[in-house]
This record gives structure tokens, C-alpha cells and sequence, in this order.
């Protein structure tokens, strides 16, 4: 028998996986065996798996009643499968993605009745978010009560932020209730900051901006590979337009859909995470692809507002870091759009960013010319490895220092 971890990323209605195996290869990676997701939760589940090699495992509609389908369904549906298919393996370890760690939790944690509680104080700070996390903890523990289970943050890689990018203009007092910029996408962020030596060089130390752009997207300032700056704060609502979230929003205008739309604070939160963004401007859909199809004004003018965000935040991360050395771009719409990639990149001369078009067509990833003063590239983020290796490091550092019994 072979050890393994298995790395879960519950989210809100998809549930994506990744079993990695031990030992940790020399560089630390872990060699990846299988990977898949059951999305459609609630709607239409559907489960897939793809092997080590990028073949086809399975691709499954996975329930006849998709409304009595919930997360605890798709991780046991995912367990099943994964005892079937990968019979030499043991698993050592499961490790979580959890959105928000708070100010508690700077590095993966294991999950005791203690940690849960803690961690379940955190839900009112990501109440779309958390719970997802907190159920496939409690589902994989049950169906495994002798494997770990180790938490792995969205908020930990932002902890090296200094106390000034942290803070709010708010009453000091709040601050100490917990009232802060956290930052999210950290896993991300941790996975393309242990990749930038490969393609940078010594550049990987300078002042580099990490663009994630996925449904949910958010911006990160690095330097020395460490978190400095990120467009998220409080939630993960903050900074730019997201599939379905506004991003950066003045306050009062909260305060007014309060006041004089008399609209309730459960509505005004279904509004700014649910109902904004590509999907709230364009008045068609959250995803890229459908607005880059559309003839419609208000998709071209969704996507123009997307762009405009990123460039603006951009420029704010790069007064805040002094300049910039390079610049990456990941997840969906990072690693696949050439097109917002050219639009972003284009408003960035002023900064020294020169585009070569013809690698930007084909993914790069390099995508800045060789003279541009500034680098771009794209680089495909692997947030599972980066819980996988959480996982690992957490059961190593347990092996070395076992609890006293105090
Ligand atoms: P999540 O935050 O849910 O993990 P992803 O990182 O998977 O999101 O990104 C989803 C987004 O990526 C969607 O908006 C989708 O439209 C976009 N996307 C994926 N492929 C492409 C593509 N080829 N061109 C443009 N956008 C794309």
C-alpha cells in the first residue's frame, strides 16, 4: 500500500478533488494520480475524474432525484469512487479548503472538536462560503473517523500583509474585534508564488502582481514571493467585478439600498454576492465566454467594466508594491481569455508593459516581448497541490512534535 492525501475544495456548488501520492518529490511537488469535481449540486449533479496522464476516468450524471443531492451526497458519491479506483492507495490525510481562517489560522491546522468550533465562529465572515467547507470536513470525517482531517486557508498567505495594508479607516476598537482586510484566493496566490522561480529567475523576488481571474477574481501584490497587498478585504466581495459579485463599492451605497429601497440585509447581501458583477451589468450571464459572444451593448459594457477594475486596482497595487517587475495572470479567465489578457495588458504601457501579441494568442506563458521592461505571463494555478502539501507539512510537523496530553 502506497500513502496518498486526498485534497477537497467544497464550494457552493461544486465539490472538486485531487489524491496526490507520498513521498513529496526533491522540489516538494506532489505527483497528482487523479483529479475530478461533481458540479451541479442541487441542479444537475455531475461527476468527473481525470486520470494522471489527462485521460478520461469518468463522467457520470450522478443522481436521479437531483434535489436530495447535497455536498455530504457528492463527497460520499466521490469516496465511493475513489475506493473503486485507486485500491493501492491509503489515504494518509484529507485536507480542506476553507475560505476564512480569521486571525487565528496562519498555516493548515488539523481539525479537532476544537479547531470546528472555531472555525464554524468564523461563518458570519464568509456566510456563503464557510459552511461549504465546514460540511466537508464534518462528511469526510465521519466516512473516515482515523484519517485527519487538516484545514487548509484562502486567508493564510495574506497573514505576512503589513498591519498598515490590513487595516481599515475605522475606530481602532473594530479593528480589534476582528474588523480587517483579510485577502482571499490565498492557495492560489501560495501555488503561483512556488512557481514564479521557474519562469522568472531572480525576478521571482521583485514586485510582481498575480492577476486570479476566475468567477471569483482578485488581485495580489508579492514581494519576495510574500503577500504585501490583495484587492479582497473583509469578504471576499471587495475589489474587482467578479461573475456574480460587485467588488469595490462605496459603503453608502449599502446604507441607502438600506434606508430608502427599505430592502433587508439578507436581500442586500443575495444583491452584491449573488445578483452583480458580469451577471448584474450585463443583465445575461456571469460567464466570459457567453459576453464575449453577445452582440449586446450591455454584455460589451459588462466586460469593458471588467477590464477598466483590473486596470484600475492594478495600478493601485503597483503604487503600493513601487513599480513592477511582472506581472501573472491565472485561473479561468486568466489562463484562457487572450482577449482580456491583450485588453489588460494594453493599459499597462505606462508601466513599462510591452505585449507580445502572438505568445499571448496561444497562452504564453510568457507574454511580455523579451525588451519589455515589465514581464507578463500566464501561469495555470493548482490550489489542490497547495492543500495537498498543507496537509502533508501538517502531519509532518505533528510526527515531530506530538501533543504533550496538557
Ligand atoms: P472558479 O472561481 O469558480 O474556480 P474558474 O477559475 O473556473 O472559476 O473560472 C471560471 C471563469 O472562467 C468563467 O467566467 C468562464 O467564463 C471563464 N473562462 C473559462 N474558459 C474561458 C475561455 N476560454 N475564455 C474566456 N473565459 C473563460
Amino acid at each position: 500500500m502506497n500513502d496518498a492525501i486526498l485534497a477537497v475544495d467544497a464550494g457552493s456548488s461544486s465539490v472538486k478533488f485531487g489524491v496526490f501520492a507520498l513521498p513529496a518529490a526533491r522540489d516538494g511537488e506532489l505527483a497528482r494520480l487523479v483529479h475530478g469535481q461533481i458540479e451541479g449540486i442541487g441542479v444537475a449533479p455531475r461527476f468527473s475524474a481525470v486520470g494522471a496522464g489527462g485521460e478520461t476516468l469518468a463522467q457520470d450524471d450522478v443522481a436521479d432525484v437531483a434535489t436530495q443531492f447535497d455536498h455530504q451526497a457528492a463527497l460520499s458519491h466521490t469516496l465511493d469512487w475513489l475506493v473503486q479506483h485507486l485500491s493501492g492507495q491509503r489515504l494518509a490525510a484529507v485536507g480542506h479548503r476553507i475560505v476564512h481562517g480569521g486571525s487565528l489560522f496562519a498555516e493548515p491546522v488539523r481539525v479537532t472538536p476544537r479547531v470546528l468550533s472555531q472555525l464554524e465562529a468564523l461563518v458570519s465572515l464568509a456566510p456563503l462560503h464557510q459552511p461549504h467547507g465546514i460540511a466537508g470536513i464534518r462528511a469526510l470525517a465521519e466516512r473516515l473517523p482515523d484519517v485527519p482531517q487538516i484545514a487548509c486557508f484562502d486567508t493564510a498567505f495574506h497573514r505576512t500583509q503589513p498591519a498598515v495594508a490590513q487595516l481599515f479607516g475605522l475606530p481602532r476598537e473594530l479593528s480589534g474585534d476582528g474588523i480587517r482586510r483579510y485577502g482571499f484566493h490565498g492557495l492560489s496566490y501560495q501555488y503561483i508564488a512556488s512557481q514564479l522561480p521557474k519562469y522568472l529567475g531572480t525576478d521571482s523576488d521583485g514586485r510582481v502582481i498575480v492577476a486570479h481571474l476566475g468567477n471569483g477574481a482578485s488581485l495580489c501584490a508579492l514581494r519576495g514571493r510574500r503577500s504585501v497587498a490583495s484587492t479582497m478585504g473583509f469578504t471576499a466581495l471587495d475589489g474587482l467585478l467578479m461573475g456574480t459579485r460587485c467588488g469595490g463599492l462605496d459603503p453608502g451605497v449599502v446604507l441607502y439600498l438600506i434606508e430608502e429601497k427599505h430592502m433587508t440585509t439578507v436581500q442586500v447581501a443575495e444583491l452584491l454576492y449573488e445578483r452583480s458583477g458580469l451577471l448584474g451589468v450585463s443583465g445575461l450571464s456571469s460567464d466570459l465566454r457567453v459576453l464575449l459572444a453577445s452582440d449586446k451593448p450591455a454584455a460589451a459594457q459588462a466586460i469593458d467594466l471588467f477590464v477598466y477594475r483590473i486596470v484600475r486596482e492594478l495600478g493601485s497595487l503597483a503604487a503600493a508594491l513601487g513599480g513592477l517587475d511582472a506581472l501573472v495572470f491565472t485561473a479561468g479567465i486568466g489562463e484562457n481569455s487572450a482577449h482580456i489578457r491583450q485588453r489588460v495588458c494594453e493599459q499597462l504601457g505606462w508601466l513599462g508593459l510591452k505585449l507580445d501579441r502572438a505568445a499571448n494568442e496561444v497562452h504564453g506563458p510568457r507574454i511580455g516581448t523579451a525588451d519589455s521592461p515589465v514581464s507578463a505571463w500566464v501561469i495555470a494555478t493548482n490550489e489542490e497541490q497547495v492543500i495537498a502539501r498543507g496537509a502533508l507539512d501538517e502531519l509532518l510537523r505533528a510526527r515531530a512534535s506530538p501533543p504533550s496530553g496538557h
